[in-house]
């Protein structure tokens, strides 16, 4: 049977429940942190900033409550005491209107997003499927520190997470189950299921010794998301008093006519960041023709980008505008702009440029029409 893409409703669990010290450390190895943010706030992050994952499940230990506190867009089941225990109070509290699940090991906190998705994709006409890698070094056994024997490794893999499957028949098969299972994959085998292997990676790594926090800490510097927006807009002037200029009321002899308030400097950062997250532009989410807009204070536009860049996970870098005129002069309010630019942004002043520049009396800008103004976005997700 072949599912649509559309027709999928998927769920993720995080089975993060384990005491496992072996990677030392005074707290088990899923609360330790990696380039500033727990391993299972790294984990969790990798499903819930996807927009094909509709439910992220943590299991955990209930010692770790303050811990899994810290992590956002999670709902936190308390596991057992074995691993199978803490999978199945995951599958059940999953929401019943979802078809698949994913369920992936804390300790994987570096998994590429391509090996979430092949995953996925192999779901649709598979009942399970789950990442490996073929076993490539020679295999050996040994006895006594000496080499005893040599071992085929044709057909075999190394097995990865996430494993995925259809929910009720994954649900099924771990209520049926009984014993220890080393993963989920032999779960579902236990009770007929065909799990297809998908595509793993070598960046898949499952934190064990104290090494891998150094391993693990490098792959997610090469995987963190940078994304850089692009925006620019033009007012023109009209008969007024004064401008508003990256929100700040600047006296002028005429003033910006728009449908807002016609902040042509908060316009374009506006775009900047819809931009970076490939998420259309003002006009879209606030569309001229629609009275309510009218005069509207272009702080409704920022904090509304600000909020999509938040929802899916990215945090702004920094922001740099610049305004093209001739008049105002833009010098004696720059600093105010910029501290204005900063709160709105809710980032620190350095991270936020506001500068000027006249286009030599040249163009619309020179004759002193209206005022451009250009800007960039830097959004990373962290
Ligand atoms: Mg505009």
């Amino acid at each position: 049977m072949t599912v649509k893409a559309n027709e999928m409703q998927i769920g993720a669990v995080i089975v993060a429940a384990g005491r496992g010290m072996r990677a030392g450390g005074d707290v088990p190895k899923q609360w330790q942190t990696i380039n500033g943010a727990r391993v299972a706030a790294w984990s969790c992050a990798h499903f819930t900033s996807r927009s094909d994952i509709a439910e992220v499940i943590l299991v955990i230990h209930p010692d770790d409550q303050a811990f899994a506190e810290e992590i956002k867009g999670v709902r936190i089941i308390h596991g057992g005491a074995s691993r199978d225990i803490s999978v199945r109070a995951g599958l059940e509290a999953l929401s019943s209107d979802l078809t698949h699940v994913l369920i992936h090991d804390v300790a994987r906190c570096t998994v590429p997003a391509h090996v979430i998705t092949g995953v996925i994709k192999a779901l649709r006409s598979a009942a399970g499927a789950a990442p490996a890698l073929p076993v490539t070094d020679a295999l050996w056994s040994g006895l006594n520190g000496k080499v005893s024997g040599a071992q085929d490794r044709t057909g075999l893999y190394r097995a990865q997470t996430p494993q995925g499957f259809s929910l009720p028949a994954i649900l099924a098969a771990h209520r049926a189950h009984t014993g220890v299972a080393a993963d989920d994959v032999e779960v579902a085998r236990a009770a007929g299921l065909d799990v297809v292997i998908t595509q793993g990676d070598e960046a898949n790594l499952k934190i064990t010794t104290p090494d891998d926090f150094k391993r693990a800490a490098a792959l997610l510097e090469t995987q963190m998301d940078i994304r850089l927006g692009n925006g620019f807009d033009v007012h023109a002037f009209c008969e007024g008093d004064h401008v508003i200029l990256c929100g700040v009321r600047v006296p002028h002899e005429k003033a910006l006519k728009g449908h807002s308030d016609a902040d042509v400097g908060m316009h374009a950062v506006t775009d900047a960041i819809y931009g970076a997250l490939g998420d259309g532009d003002i006009g879209q989410h606030f569309p001229p023709s629609d009275p309510q807009w009218r005069g509207a204070a272009s702080e409704i536009f920022l904090r509304h980008a600000l909020d999509r860049a938040r929802s899916r996970g990215f945090s702004i870098s920094n922001v740099d505008c610049t305004l093209i005129c001739e008049h105002p002069k833009i010098g004696p309010h720059s600093a105010d702009m910029k501290a204005k630019m900063a709160e709105l942004l809710e980032l620190d002043a350095e991270r936020v440029s506001v500068k000027a520049t006249t286009s030599e009396r040249l163009g619309f800008t020179g004759r002193a029409e209206g005022i451009a103004a250009l800007a960039t976005a830097t959004l990373v997700k962290s």
